[in-house]
């Protein structure tokens, strides 16, 4: 082992064994500590936001307005959850009084209760330097289920990210709480980056990025001794379909906005709509018409980082050359961003060319010309598992787009009946997960409040002492 990867190693040593220790106490603490914590880091964000802004922006241009916007939604979620823990959440038991008699109507008393999974070692998000980075909602709901969190910063807001953990770590100070639930890594190698997820003291990994990197993490989690939960968001192409009925009042504004939810925050979105389907009539020619021109009116900032731009031209040098794409969208660059690219294939050489499936991170759509809902639903079944699935126009209730709503659930997290994907608000019916590869883990979510189940694992307690239940109801540090 090299000097360089042993001091990693110390490092991650270090943090690990201080989320340990702390583990036993942020386990046991009451609904009050627990929630003047997540109300303190939202107040500290909010305190420091136009510092942080600026810093956020000079490493990932992703301008003030949008940062300003992400900060906000930050310190709303923080707040939220402190909300679910006052609320009772975590602390929530579920009784069953015991019946007299022989089994199976006779039973003990049994009282399920949710323990905390310990230490969550949480990769940041290069793409939501606040949201789903050092206090995003991974961090938020970890620590509101009672779990000490370990960052990982993404290296591509390195700067933002150290600025934040600062600011953070002072809260966790001024609150006399153990420096352990709040611990920081910057700077590993990949394999450093393993080996966190591999510590004996992690009890559970979230994670949000690419395939590849998912992947490898997911393997090093499974091939631990004692295997932990990895929740991972890995990758999502989130087709739209436009049914004919969507265009019954015009092709322009629809096109507009799908142009602009295409392009938004240069692509760099995991809902961002990678594959639209479109009927092979007038209408669905008009359609993709307007729509190339509103796409290639857009001007996209740049791209998170050197490597995010690259795997962009790798991804559309893929399409382009693949002989079953017309590019209908390619002209240069006229800024720092990279040129938006809209292609087009027919559903027949679509389904069966899984290169054609794979997500491109950026500005870059896949338009696939249907002829009928059946062909539609064999798109959504060819594609892999998504975040998201939108069908426009499904509003009467027939039997395809019964059957089109059916094969939607099939495909995706969340199913969206209008509008745009991009966007994921923060409440409590919200899903932001979906079969593999958008998450490793399709019954969890890693936006809205059913995110803090994720980190807590049920005990049932059979014929408990009144006492160890009492003791978990969160009113008192335990
Ligand atoms: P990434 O390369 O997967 O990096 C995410 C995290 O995993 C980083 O902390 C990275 O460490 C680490 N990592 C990556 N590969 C690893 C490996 N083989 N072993 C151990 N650790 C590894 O993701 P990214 O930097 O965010 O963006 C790259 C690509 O991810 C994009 O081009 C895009 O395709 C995809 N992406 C998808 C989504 C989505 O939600 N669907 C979101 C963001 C990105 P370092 O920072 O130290 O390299």
């Amino acid at each position: 082992m090299s000097a360089d990867q042993a001091t990693m190693f110390a490092a991650i040593d270090r943090v690990a064994e201080l989320a340990h220790a702390a583990a036993p106490m942020w386990r046991r603490s009451s609904s009050d500590v627990r929630a003047a914590l997540l109300n303190g880091l939202a107040a500290a964000l909010e305190a420091n936001a136009a510092a942080l802004v600026d810093l956020g922006d000079s490493e990932t241009g992703l301008g003030a307005a949008r940062l300003n916007g992400e900060l906000a939604r930050t310190a709303f979620q923080l707040r939220g959850f402190a909300s679910e823990v006052k609320a009772g959440v975590p602390y929530r038991t579920v009784d069953d009084p015991a019946v007299a008699g022989a089994p199976p109507a006779g039973r003990p008393h049994l009282t399920r209760v949710l323990v905390p999974l310990g230490p969550v070692a949480m990769f940041s998000a290069s793409n939501f330097p606040f949201a789903f980075s050092v206090l995003g909602g991974d961090t938020a709901s970890a620590l509101a289920a009672g779990c000490p969190v370990i960052v990982k910063a993404h290296s591509g807001h390195g700067a933002l990210s150290r600025k934040v953990f600062e600011i953070a770590a002072k809260v966790v100070e001024q609150q006399n709480l153990p420096a352990g639930i709040l611990t920081f890594v910057e700077n590993t190698s990949r394999e450093a980056n393993a080996y966190l997820v591999q510590h004996r003291s992690v009890g559970a990994v979230a994670f949000t990025g690419s395939y590849q990197g998912g992947v490898a993490l997911w393997r090093a989690a499974n091939n631990r001794p004692r295997p932990v939960p990895f929740y991972g968001e890995l990758g999502s192409i989130n087709p739209l379909v436009v049914l004919p009925e969507a265009l019954s009042n015009g092709e322009i504004e629809p096109a507009q906005t799908l142009a602009a939810s295409i392009a938004l925050g240069c692509g760099q979105f995991c809902t961002s709509p990678g594959i639209i389907c479109v009927f092979d009539d007038d209408a669905g020619d008009r359609f993709v018409a307007e729509l190339a021109k509103a796409l290639g009116k857009q001007t996209p900032h740049r791209m998170l980082t050197e490597g995010i731009r690259r795997a962009y031209e790798d991804g559309v040098e893929r399409l382009a050359d693949h002989a079953s794409t017309k590019s209908l969208v390619a002209q240069p660059s006229n800024g720092s961003g990279p040129s938006p690219r809209l292609f087009e294939a027919h559903a027949d050489a679509f389904t069966g060319n899984t290169s054609l499936h794979e997500e491109v991170f950026g500005p870059a759509a896949v338009v696939v010309r249907v002829r009928s809902i059946e062909q539609v639903i064999d798109v959504l079944e060819a594609v892999e598992g998504s975040l998201t699935v939108t069908l426009w126009g499904a509003g009467a209730d027939t039997p395809g787009n019964r059957a089109l709503a059916y094969a939607a659930e099939q495909a995706g997290g969340r199913v969206l009946f209008g509008g745009v994907p991009t966007g994921v608000a923060v409440t409590h019916a919200q899903h932001h997960g979906g079969p593999w590869p958008a998450s490793t883990s399709p019954q969890t979510t890693s936006v809205g409040y059913a995110a803090i189940e994720r980190f807590l694992r049920p005990v049932a307690m059979q014929d408990a002492p009144a006492w160890v239940i009492a003791v978990r109801d969160g009113s008192v540090q335990s």
